[in-house]
Formats: structure tokens, sequence, C-alpha cells
């Protein structure tokens, strides 16, 4: 009832525009995505956060969020991979890792995707699980996981990596994404770092621990077992990244067993 009332609200606050743009992951029609909280760009400049924002790989400021889902642009990327990816006459065991609302709610209206949630902290999901000791799930398990923006929370994301690997079922893909700032050349890490604001100067928010490179989480992911793959704008449909307000240097990182 109450995302009616949002778009309702949304829909009379600019009645004499027409919404041209469709939400991938919610399918509502919308006017524009929303930029980026300035709280992010705030925060990582006062902080001294040595990279800008526009260095981020896969990173819309200026079209970040779905105004009615909350959805956010590599929340579409995944939507976009999904709807290329998951075939109607094939059934899906799939773990989502620390679910984002928008792509859960996506993810579960395929019927043909039996949807599980993961989580340490988050309460609403079905398992309460520490990523780095997944012994709830026998091995080759998933024939799906999401992975977005959890292993730069991880103190030992190798061991997590691993866990990821062996639940994993040979065949199997998973999106593996963490915040990668293209200029840097190493991962720069430190679990011990409690101080928020010495997180937010070293690692670009209060509660990471670590900074990857490009070339530093894709070894990590190798080193795991992974097969790593990157899907950039010309694996999509043309225009595809434009018209889901995807930015053109995005690359979404699928590993396979
Ligand atoms: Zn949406």
């Amino acid at each position: 009832m109450r995302s009616e009332l949002k778009k309702l609200k949304y829909r009379l606050s600019r009645l004499t525009e027409t919404p041209k743009i469709t939400c991938t992951l919610c399918q509502e029609k919308i006017y524009e995505f929303e930029p980026l909280d300035k709280h992010y760009l705030e925060m990582t400049a006062k902080y001294g956060f040595p990279y800008a924002l526009e260095d981020a790989e896969t990173l819309n400021v200026t079209a970040y969020n779905c105004p009615l889902c909350g959805g956010s642009d590599r929340d579409r990327l995944y939507a976009l991979f999904f709807n290329k990816s998951i075939e109607p006459d094939k059934t899906y065991n799939l773990l989502d890792i620390a679910p984002a609302k928008a792509l859960a709610a996506f993810i579960k209206k395929k019927k043909n995707i039996a949807y599980r949630s993961a989580d340490l902290y988050m309460p609403e999901v079905d398992d309460k699980v520490d990523l780095t000791d997944m012994h709830i799930y026998k091995d080759n398990t998933f024939d799906i996981f999401v992975c977005s923006h959890v292993l730069e929370h991880v103190p030992d994301d190798k061991k997590a990596m691993k866990e990821l690997y062996r639940v994993l079922k040979p065949g199997g893909w998973g999106i593996a994404m963490v915040p990668i700032f293209k200029s840097a050349t190493e991962i720069k890490e430190d679990p011990t770092v409690t101080d928020e604001s010495e997180r937010w100067r070293r690692f670009g928010q209060d509660d990471h621990i670590r900074l990857y490179s490009k070339a530093g989480f894709k070894e990590r992911l190798q080193e795991a077992g992974f097969e790593v793959k990157e899907f950039t704008t010309k694996d999509f449909k043309k225009d595809a990244f434009s018209a889901n307000g995807i930015d053109p240097g995005s690359v979404l990182y699928i590993v396979n067993k």
C-alpha cells in the first residue's frame, strides 16, 4: 500500500510530464533516476578519501536510484544480466547475500528461481549466516549467487570467496561485485581499523575494511577457484546501458565454477 501511495504522489508531483523511462527492476515508468545521495560525496571529501567518484568503475553518480523502488544502477545492471541469462524452461536455486531490496523483489518475480537470502546481521533474511562459514549449506547447492558490495566489509574475504565457491554448483555462476576505483593499483585493507573517520579516509566508507584494486579483486576470486568474466556494454543490447541509467564504463563481474 505504501508503495502505491508513493507512486501516486510521484505521478501527481509532475502531472504535466510524461515519464519516458521504465525501471528494469520494478517495471514502473519514471521521469528520471535520482542522483547519488550527497552525503557520500561530503563524507569522502571531509575525511580526505583520495579517489574521485568519477574513478569508481560501476557507479552512476547522476542517475543512481530509481525514485520508486530505490534500486541502484548496479542492481539494474544485474537485472539486465538476469533477463539475458535465465532460461525460462530451467529451474534455479539462488542465494542472495545481504540482499538489496529492489533486486530481491525483481528476482522473486521469476517463478523458476528458488530464492534464498542470507546475512549475518540483517534480521529479515531467510538464513543467518557467516559468509566465511556457511556450513548450513552443502557443497554444490546453488546454481546462482549474488554477492554485491559485501566482501569489502568481510575481514577474511579469501575465506568468504572459498565458501561461495564451495556452495556453488559446477556450471553455476555468481555476481561478484565490490567497489572498485580504477586508479587503485593494489588492495588496501586493514580489519583492525575501527575508527570510522579513518575508514572513510582509507576505504571510502565507515563500515569498509578494504579497498580493492581491479586486478587484486580478480586475482583473489581466481585463487578461490573461480573463472572470472567481465561483462560490459558490448555484451548487452545496444542502448541497454543508457536506457537503464548505467554508466557506459560499468563492468559486471560474473564468476563461474
Ligand atoms: Zn524501479
